[in-house]
């Protein structure tokens, strides 16, 4: 569990919601009962997508193994590093947005049921060039959505924003709806609900072998060789679903990549979230995104683009282990935002992406009752609760009310 975690930010003030911290407690759960029990679905990876999907079903009276190769939240996977843009208007495709908003509408239920801060509504501002492709679908999104969305030429962003320094030709699409997700403790408030319903997670507990008999059952070997035998399956293991996959004859196109970002110091106020939203920047020098000093942490940065792919079982080189992990970061806030200060800190996770970085979510055809949510291409969790309620919908209902149809593998073919 890394510190950011563990620091439990309180909720910011502006948004007057009592602050309870989430209830997990870090220790591990492994049920040690789980392989006598009878369970209806057994959840493959429980991170992002998969705690939320266990935590639906568990609410729909499913009952539910999470197995997991850590102890979610962790540093393991693709959740980690504290905050996560929410954005509705959205630049990688205005068929998102249903899915956004019902995203929305989850994390905030989440934050009421558990009395835990998870999301700061700090705004979010996309910036590039007005022919951008990524701009031109962020208005796209807004207007055909309803979403309200504010342009502000360069010079005008410069003001109401001191820290920025835009070129004169770039625009400002800001959004003030969106902000900032919680990741790790909303993963935490998800671990909480489920296992307060009756589901069994299982932690340090790798999963190393699928097979499946059609329509009629799936069986699923740990790597301490523990069997289990359900009725439905989900693969939401990240880096390593397109080996787990593969002996099902399903070829999963989905690379890892390593990635970094970091925290820095700054003049007193610059980054407050009250004079500096969130961020995407679709710049020459590559695409960038941030956040404010939430809770005395500092600016904090990333590229989305670009990155080393590396094997789904090697492990990633710390921070500060290539010259770009700082380098990009340190061009970028010399070109774009100045005022920022000294690193503080320095981090890596992955990225699970698609040759397209749009998502996989769907069944594998020789097996319909195995599910898969992967790919998720660096923008994921933001969807993960109404991705979580999908999977949950399908499994017990036949179908999700949110159409994921845009996210079916054959696009591959
Ligand atoms: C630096 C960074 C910044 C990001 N910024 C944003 C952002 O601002 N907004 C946004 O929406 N998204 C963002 N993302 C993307 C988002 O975090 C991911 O898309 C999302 O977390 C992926 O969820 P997942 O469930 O696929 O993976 P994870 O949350 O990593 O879950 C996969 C789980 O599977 C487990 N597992 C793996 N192998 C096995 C196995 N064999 N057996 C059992 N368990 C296994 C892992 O331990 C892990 O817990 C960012 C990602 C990174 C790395």
């Amino acid at each position: 569990m890394n510190a950011l975690y563990d620091a439990r930010v309180p909720l910011s003030e502006a948004r007057r919601v009592h602050v309870r911290a989430a209830a997990h407690t870090g220790q591990s759960m492994q049920d040690t009962n789980a392989g006598n029990r009878h369970f209806d679905t057994l959840i493959v990876g429980a991170g992002s997508m998969g705690m939320a999907a266990g935590y639906y079903l568990s609410r729909l009276g499913n009952k539910v193994l999470l197995l997991d190769a850590g102890d979610p939240p962790h540093d393991q996977g693709a959740h980690h590093g504290a905050t996560r843009l929410i954005r509705h208007a959205y630049g990688e495709g205005a068929a998102y947005v249903p899915l956004a908003l019902r995203a929305q509408q989850l994390w905030e239920d989440l934050e009421q049921q558990t009395q835990t801060a998870l999301f700061v509504r700090t705004g979010v501002v996309n910036i590039g060039s007005p022919d951008d492709a990524f701009m031109r679908e962020v208005l796209v999104s807004a207007a055909s959505h309803g979403i309200p969305l504010e342009t502000l030429d360069a010079a005008a962003a410069g003001k109401r924003w001191p820290a920025w320094r835009l070129r004169p030709e770039q625009i400002a699409n800001f959004e003030p709806g969106a902000g900032v997700l919680y990741c790790e403790r909303a993963i935490g408030a998800y671990r909480q609900l489920a296992t307060s319903l009756g589901a069994t997670l299982g932690t340090n507990t790798r999963v190393r072998r699928i097979e499946c008999h059609g329509r009629e059952s799936v069986n699923v070997w740990t790597d301490t060789n523990d069997k289990f035998t359900v009725r439905d399956l989900i693969v939401c293991a990240g880096k390593s679903t397109r080996d787990l996959l593969a002996p099902l004859g399903l070829e999963i196109p989905v690379t890892r990549v390593r990635k970094s970002f970091a925290w820095f110091g700054s003049a007193p106020g610059l980054f407050a979230p009250e004079r500096f939203p969130g961020f995407f920047v679709a710049s020459e020098m590559g695409g960038y995104y941030g956040f404010p000093d939430l809770d005395g942490n500092g600016l904090k940065l990333g590229r989305h683009d670009a990155g080393e792919p590396v094997a789904a079982d090697a492990p990633l080189a710390p921070f500060g282990a290539r010259p770009g992990d700082l380098g990009d970061l340190q061009a970028f806030l010399q070109r774009y935002l100045p005022g920022a200060g000294k690193l503080r800190v320095g981090r890596v996770c992955e990225y699970d992406m698609t040759p397209d970085e749009h998502f996989i979510i769907d069944r594998v055809p020789t097996c319909p009752n195995v599910h898969i949510a992967t790919g998720f291409s660096g923008h994921g969790f933001k969807f993960a609760s109404a991705i979580g309620e999908a999977l949950a919908e399908r499994i017990t209902q036949g179908e999700s009310r949110i159409d994921l149809a845009m996210f079916a593998r054959k696009r591959f073919a």
